[in-house]
């Protein structure tokens, strides 16, 4: 892209710009007299000058060595420069090579005061150069005030290009920052192998649900999720049918809950769910229909159909309860779960732990018989106290 289309320079632009500076076409004459008179005659030694009397400004010195320039090549970057001082100014070229001066001022981190000084000296030493004898008084003047305009085009190009750089890079690094910001983000929040919250995202996610819940006096509900037998899968058919198996599972238990519902990853195969303004006779539906679609088909993994199966412990909070009790308490029914035949759900209620079937009117439990403790009787009978 051209520095003209870059920072807006179309025709129309650049007239109007000519014309803020009382630039205008009649004034060729002008460009072509400075060129032959001062500038062609002259050029080296105005170059030199230019050079001995800026570095003798610690900051431009500084600048020059910190950024290794080649001062011969400098000189002739200049050199050329000053030779198309003026020339064509209306066109397009001539704006793109002015345009590329604040560009590398911006780059080398010229500040725009050194910048500024150093037109202000070429347009010195541009006047001083003025021939006496080849020119007449009221032609000199015309010289030295075209001269004071087309530096100030000069030094107006390189204003608009230097900030626009500054700009844009300003715009690059908001945009690298926020994509950075993203990504660390999602990897802060968002569990790699599962796609469910992390376990510290979701833990804050139960705090905010917690207080919003205790002010605004609604339910909340908890379920932990615990997948049954895991360790023999990774022991049986290895680690990675064991992740695709995790995967697949927490597919399923995602979608049994509702959008406004937050799952997490709380440990290696466990998980937890958040259901915010939920009493626990919903939550206990919610569990039995997390248990029944992972239990009620295998899950395919790297070419092997595995049964699986979970099992639920489902608390609602209450009062001023923190994080740590809610989560205790669904532990504990999660552990009676597993203590009374796993692939099932158990609500605790007040120190007692029910079976969320009773609670959520044994729907799911047609579909998919829980399984059998040796020696159980098998029927969870309705409100049965597992405590
Ligand atoms: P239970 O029914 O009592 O929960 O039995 P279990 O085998 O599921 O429980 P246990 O706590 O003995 O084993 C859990 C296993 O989960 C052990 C661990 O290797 C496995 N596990 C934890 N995180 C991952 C994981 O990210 N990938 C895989 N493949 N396995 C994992
Ligand atoms: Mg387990
Ligand atoms: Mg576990």
């Amino acid at each position: 892209m051209s520095y003209c289309a870059r920072f807006g320079f179309d025709q129309p632009a650049r007239d109007a710009l000519l014309a803020t500076m009382e630039l205008r076409e009649d004034d060729r004459i002008l460009a072509q007299r400075l060129q032959r008179l001062v500038i062609a005659p002259n050029v080296e030694s105005i170059v030199d000058t230019f050079y001995a009397r800026m570095l003798k400004q610690a900051a431009f010195a500084a600048i020059m060595r910190e950024a290794g320039v080649d001062l011969g090549k400098l000189k002739r970057t200049h050199i050329a420069y000053l030779l198309t001082l003026g020339v064509n100014f209306r066109t397009a070229e001539y704006f793109e090579r002015r345009l590329r001066v604040g560009l590398t001022h911006a780059w080398a981190g010229v500040p725009l005061g050194l910048t500024q000084a150093g037109y202000r000296l070429i347009e010195q030493l541009l006047v001083q150069h003025i021939p006496a004898d080849q020119i007449d008084p009221g032609s000199r003047d015309a010289l030295i005030a075209f001269i004071i305009k087309i530096i100030a085009l000069d030094f107006a190009l390189t204003i608009e290009s230097y900030h626009g750089a500054q700009v844009q890079t300003l715009e690059h690094s908001v945009q690298t920052l926020r994509r950075q910001g993203g990504r660390l983000y999602r990897q802060a929040t968002i569990d790699l192998l599962t796609g469910t919250a992390t376990r510290r995202h979701i833990l804050r996610i139960l705090k905010q649900a917690l207080r919003h819940s205790q002010q605004s006096q609604t339910p909340l509900s908890v379920i932990m999720v615990d997948v049954d037998f895991f360790k023999d899968v990774n022991d049986r058919r290895g680690h990675t049918v064991g992740d695709q198996a995790l995967r697949g599972i927490a597919a399923r238990i995602r979608g049994a809950v509702r959008d406004r519902d937050r799952l997490g990853r709380y440990g290696g195969e466990e998980f937890l769910a958040v259901l915010p303004d939920t009493p626990s006779t919903i939550a206990c539906e919610v569990a039995e229909r997390m248990r029944e679609r992972v239990a009620m088909s295998p899950i395919h993994c790297h070419g092997t159909n595995l049964k699986m199966t979970v099992s639920l412990g489902v608390a609602q909070s209450s009062g001023q309860e923190a994080a740590e009790s809610l989560i205790e308490r669904a532990d504990g029914a999660l552990y009676r779960a597993k203590k009374t035949g796993r692939n099932r759900a158990v609500l605790e209620q007040a120190g007692h732990y029910l079976p969320a079937q009773a609670k959520a009117g044994g729907v799911g439990a047609k579909s998919v018989p829980p399984m059998q403790l040796p020696g159980s009787s098998g029927r969870a009978a309705k409100h049965r106290h597992l405590s």
